[in-house]
């Protein structure tokens, strides 16, 4: 059902391309993101060109960049700062190179799935990265985001860019009070902005690991590697081994503990995969 008013929904649109990104427009309606994509186009592209913007058109750029408010699902009672898993390069590398690897996570990517069929989602989520990986604000200025007191980086997309590494630091750093989770694995622009700004204290980055089952070394400043395996058994095995487990429910249960820094354990974070058939499951521990 779904799927036919996807269909649908993409035949009324025109597929354009803007910086690299594939985007569904409405030109004979314009609605809210075709109108913000004509004001915004203008003032991404003269910063992309290294064209010094304007206070005004800088603050524009924040009035018409979203945050997402969570009121259901697992990071219920947050808000995020989200990127795009569709046309982040990062993430389109990490599917286009793993192709035949089942046990790449990437391959399996429920964010790059569900903008495939919610292009308002897939437009929001792009227009946001191109804004946070184009444009170095000034904390004063991220300060007008209405974010909450916990506040997820990445609950789609991943890290495009050092600039959108410095912008997500910039917002730790613009909102002392609240507790910042940031899930990235392109781990070299954040690394990158760490050594130039310093790591926020109201942050916490987590490292999530590429490969299904596969343990990484924990890259610098990174809190936490998160881990997700293919069945209960070897999950239960990684938390016995001083894995930190993740019941895969709300954040709130468990009392949101990769925001606040509160696992106890080896560092790791081990999350039993979820929504995948027996066949998905046997070609995943076949490829490990
Ligand atoms: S360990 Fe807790 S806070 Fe971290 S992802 Fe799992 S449920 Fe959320």
């Amino acid at each position: 059902m779904k799927k036919q008013t996807n269909e649908k929904t993409k035949e009324q649109l025109k597929e354009i391309q803007f910086m690299n990104c594939k985007l569904f427009i409405n030109e004979s309606k314009p609605g809210k993101f075709e109108k913000d994509l004509k004001i915004a186009s203008p003032l991404l592209l003269k910063a992309a060109a290294g064209e010094k913007l304007t206070a005004v058109e800088r603050i524009t750029l924040l009035t018409i960049y979203k945050v997402s408010f969570h009121d259901s699902g697992k990071i219920e009672g947050t808000s995020s700062l989200d990127s795009t898993a569709t046309n982040c390069e990062f993430c389109q590398n990490m599917r286009n190179n793993n192709a035949d690897n089942k046990a790449c996570i990437c391959v399996h990517c429920y964010d790059a799935a569900q903008e495939q069929y919610r292009i308002n989602v897939l437009n929001r989520h792009t227009l946001n990265m191109l804004i946070m990986s184009t444009v170095d604000f000034e904390i004063d200025e991220l300060r007008m985001l209405p974010l909450t007191l916990i506040t997820r980086v990445n609950s789609s997309g991943d890290t495009r860019n050092k600039i959108y590494a410095r912008n997500m630091l910039k917002c730790c750093f613009a909102f002392p009070l609240i507790h910042f989770g940031y899930w990235a694995k392109n781990t070299a622009p954040i690394i990158a902005a760490c050594d130039e700004l310093g790591k926020p204290e109201n942050l916490i980055l987590i490292q999530s690991a590429c490969y299904i089952g596969k343990t990484v070394k924990k890259a610098k400043y990174f809190d936490y590697v998160f881990i997700v395996y293919p069945d209960k058994e070897s999950t239960e095995k990684a938390i016995a081994a001083g894995a930190s487990a993740c019941n895969g429910k709300k954040c709130r249960e468990c009392g949101y503990k990769c925001y606040f820094g509160n696992h106890a354990g080896n560092g790791t974070i081990a999350e039993l995969l979820r929504g995948a058939d027996k066949k998905t499951i046997q070609d995943i521990k076949a490829s490990i």
